[in-house]
């Protein structure tokens, strides 16, 4: 483990933590400008509860017509499986996930959840069955208790307690000053990076959605804190379909299935074990984050 950080280093970390801070502004204006273009069809059914079989079906889609990101791509994550989905920055992890909850529709071909074109259902009942937790933590002015209950509005104070023992946040907050009805807005308690990670899996606890996805924070947590938002993870992941855009290699261990997204589409997949074994991209991305 290293202990000195070059000055140099820690300063391009810096620069590029702010670059992100701005991009990710960047892009929720854009998302709010994009976002009523996507409307019901006019014939639009509401989704019954899926199983979580997922289909990208020669899935093409650009944010413009001359900067296409994904390309033909072809991807199905049976139902309850997890996947973890590694790649260089800027391949287009995050708007592959974004593409499921139709943030963005595709250019060509289509998003099938248990054989239903996404686009064919109504938009409340595809988001009510896709929950997303994205690196970004969304957390507002407000006490711990009303932040939770974001995540389904009519929750009991019990259904809050136990998603938060679920996401391994319970301990934590307990010890706040006020416990659940701590204000954790801007004049209110500093979390850490973990903590507030977990509170977002707490939220997605509660709103108990069969598919799940999960933008793993690139951040760096202490030890102690990446265990927590690690098995909050895990068990959040237990019965139903988690796809996971992974940082760490803890995260990716665990997946059923790792995809290797490049700027020319999946590389590979595969376990672990198989993509070590295959000696392709992954292992090199493996064997330089382990050195680190
Ligand atoms: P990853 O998650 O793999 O780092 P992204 O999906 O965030 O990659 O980005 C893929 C590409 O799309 C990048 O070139 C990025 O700059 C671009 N991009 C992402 N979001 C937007 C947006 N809202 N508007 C325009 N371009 C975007
Ligand atoms: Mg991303």
């Amino acid at each position: 483990v290293a202990v000195l950080v070059d000055p140099v280093q820690r300063l391009a970390n810096f620069v590029r933590l702010w670059q992100e801070g701005y991009t990710g502004f960047k892009r929720a204006m854009d998302l709010l400008e994009i976002g009523p273009e996507i409307v019901d069809r006019p014939n639009a059914v509401d989704m019954p509860e899926p199983k979580g079989h997922i289909k990208f079906e020669d899935v093409s889609f650009g944010y413009t017509q001359d900067a296409p990101v994904l390309h033909h791509l072809g991807l199905e994550v049976k139902a309850g499986e997890f996947v973890a989905l590694v790649g260089p920055s800027g391949v287009g992890k995050s708007t592959l996930c974004a593409l499921i909850p139709r943030f963005y529709d595709v250019s060509t071909g289509a998003i099938l959840i248990d054989g239903t074109d996404i686009r064919d259902v109504t938009l409340s009942s595809l988001r009510r069955h896709v929950g997303l937790v994205q690196q970004d933590v969304y957390l507002f002015s407000g006490t711990v208790a009303e932040n939770l209950r974001y995540g389904r509005p009519d929750a009991s104070h019990e259904d809050i307690v136990a998603a938060a023992r679920a996401a391994n946040a319970h301990a934590f907050i307990s010890a706040l000053p006020l416990g659940y009805d701590t204000d954790i807005g801007q004049r209110g308690v500093r979390l850490s990076g973990g903590q507030k990670q977990r509170l977002t899996i707490a939220r997605a606890f509660l709103k108990n959605p069969p598919i799940l996805i999960f933008d793993e924070a690139t951040s760096a947590l202490d030890n102690e804190s990446e265990r927590a938002v690690q098995q909050a993870l895990l068990s959040l992941a237990k019965g139903r379909t988690t796809i996971v855009i992974a940082h760490r290699l803890s995260t990716v261990r665990h997946a059923d299935r790792i995809v290797v997204l490049t700027g020319d589409g999946i590389a590979e997949e595969g376990t672990h074990d198989q993509l070590m074994a295959g000696n392709g991209v992954y292992a090199g991305l493996h064997t330089v984050q382990a050195s680190i």
